[in-house]
């Protein structure tokens, strides 16, 4: 199968190319030509199996350059028990009759990240193989908190990959900090940059179409790339799970296969549910797309009006992974549901740079509205539903995880529809102790991950095993820039 740019459709790269690219030349996703179909009988099959053969069989319909066994190692390295605290790696939890919870923050980093970013080390590895790539790849990332420390830790000591991670300062958790600034491995750095996300994202994105700086990288051996949502090696690995939770349904007699099931995505560039947007065009039984926002709601007010307009406030919440103004992945949305229009999307694209706004076409809205529905939570209603959640559910969840049950309701409330539901949790409950421990109604009695011991011994629930760890880990990283130093940053950390 062949990728091109959602604003060139005249490129036309292997699967390999891409993911060693990240991002198109001309500023576009690069994004399969064909999204293929699977049958009921291919489901029929994954229905007993396990998660890593799950993911090597659907991701080998779209990496027709790799073949199925090599992505079976891969999948076994990506989803092995040391790495992940359970043998079901993305365990559905059922919360009642028709609600279920997909649980993908058992991983290294214990945040959703970790499903494709233990993942695209390996598909990039093979991609520097298969292409007899010589130069060193430096991996560019901005993060809202999570990527940044999943990245960092498929990566850490990954022969022929570098690896910069830039926070946005005042922008993330305590504890996600922590896991930044102490990550281990010779080919890592971290820079915390003055502004939000959008400004760190903006930087990179910047960074990438300068051509002298890619000159000044080439001469001395090295080529970017990138691993946020924007590579298609990030979104494929996330399509897997939402295949797999339905399998996990079928399997455990809590649907019949062929029912549709909604799914209901804390979002913030659009990567986890663009992979659930895949997932039922594919061919899986999938009802709404609920699209779950916090305050930051430009995505509610657009899958309501067609219109996106990023001219709003910023607001920076307890669920920082979704303080995201500008969704990089609607592109690729936005370019399959414009019947794979090049023209089209890059129109959009053009105006939001320059007036910060686009309007979509009739066409695009209509299918908007039957395809998805948006809603928001603000910060009250978050910490309402983890106090709830864990009183009368006896379940704790975290702060973006509850952003997604809310607007569940809401859609449920809003709408009637009685179809099964699986909201998606993105991260543990012990990233953001202190939300969570005001949440259930305690005092936190200090800061950072002293927290992670109160909340352990109010809850019951066990911490992960990495996060307790944290606590004897020396701080490595102390950088810190002016978003207009970035550049700067980048060629000292590849002299
Ligand atoms: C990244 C992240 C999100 C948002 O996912 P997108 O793919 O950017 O929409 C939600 N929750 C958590 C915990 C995250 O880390």
């Amino acid at each position: 199968m062949k990728y091109y740019s959602t604003r060139d459709k005249s490129l036309h790269i292997d699967a390999a190319e891409a993911i060693k690219m990240g991002l198109s030349r001309d500023g576009g996703l690069l994004t399969p030509c064909e999204i293929p179909r699977i049958s009921e009988d291919f489901l029929k099959e994954l229905v007993p199996a396990t998660y890593q053969e799950r993911a090597a069989k659907v991701m080998a319909l779209y990496l027709t350059d790799y073949s199925e066994a090599e992505l079976k190692g891969f999948a076994d390295n990506a989803y092995d028990p040391d790495k992940f605290d359970t043998a079901a790696v993305a365990p559905v939890r059922t919360v009642n009759e028709n609600t279920h919870c997909l649980e993908l923050w058992h991983g290294p980093t214990s945040a959703f990240k970790d499903m494709a970013l233990q993942m695209l080390p390996q598909l990039l590895s093979a991609a520097l193989r298969k292409t007899g790539e010589k130069k060193t790849v430096c991996i560019l990332v901005a993060t809202s908190g999570d990527t940044g420390k999943a990245a960092m830790e498929g990566f850490s000591d990954v022969p022929q990959t570098r690896i910069m991670v830039f926070y946005p300062k005042n922008g993330v958790s305590a504890i996600q900090e922590l896991q930044m600034v102490t990550q281990e491995g010779q080919n890592v750095g971290v820079c915390s940059v003055v502004g939000n996300f959008d400004d760190a994202q903006s930087g990179v994105k910047r960074i990438f179409s300068d051509v002298s700086i890619r000159k000044t990288l080439e001469d001395r051996g090295f080529f970017l790339s990138s691993a946020n949502s924007i590579n298609w090696g990030r979104i494929l690995p996330q399509v897997v799970y939402y295949i797999s939770a339905y399998c996990d349904l079928v399997r455990d007699g809590k649907l019949t296969m062929g029912d549709p099931v909604n799914f209901c995505v804390p979002t913030g560039n659009f990567g986890d549910i663009l992979a659930a947007y895949y997932a039922k065009k594919m061919g899986l039984p999938v009802g709404k797309l609920i699209c779950a926002s916090n305050c930051n709601d430009v995505l509610t007010d657009f899958l309501r009006t067609g219109i996106y307009d990023r001219n709003r406030p910023f607001h920076t919440t307890m669920s920082p992974s979704m303080d995201i103004l500008i969704s990089s992945n609607l592109e690729r949305l936005l370019f399959d549901l414009s019947g794979q229009n090049d023209a089209e999307v890059r129109g959009y694209m053009e105006q939001l740079t320059k007036e910060g706004k686009y309007e979509v076409s009739d066409a695009i809205k209509a299918q908007l509205k039957e395809l998805f529905w948006g809603g928001c939570c603000d910060e009250n209603g978050t910490a309402t539903t983890i106090g709830s959640y864990y009183k009368d559910k006896n379940y704790l969840i975290d702060t973006h995880s509850a952003v997604a049950a809310d607007v569940m309701e809401q859609y449920r409330a809003e709408t009637g529809d009685k179809t099964v539901t699986v909201f998606v949790s993105t991260a543990s409950p012990y990233k953001f102790c202190n939300h969570v421990l005001k949440a259930v109604g305690e005092t936190p009695v200090s800061q950072g991950v002293e927290l992670i011991d109160q909340l352990q011994s109010v809850s019951g629930v066990a911490a992960p095993r990495r996060l307790k760890e944290l606590k004897g880990k020396t701080r490595r990283f102390d950088l810190c820039t002016e978003k207009t130093g970035m550049d700067g940053v980048v060629l000292d950390f590849l002299k």
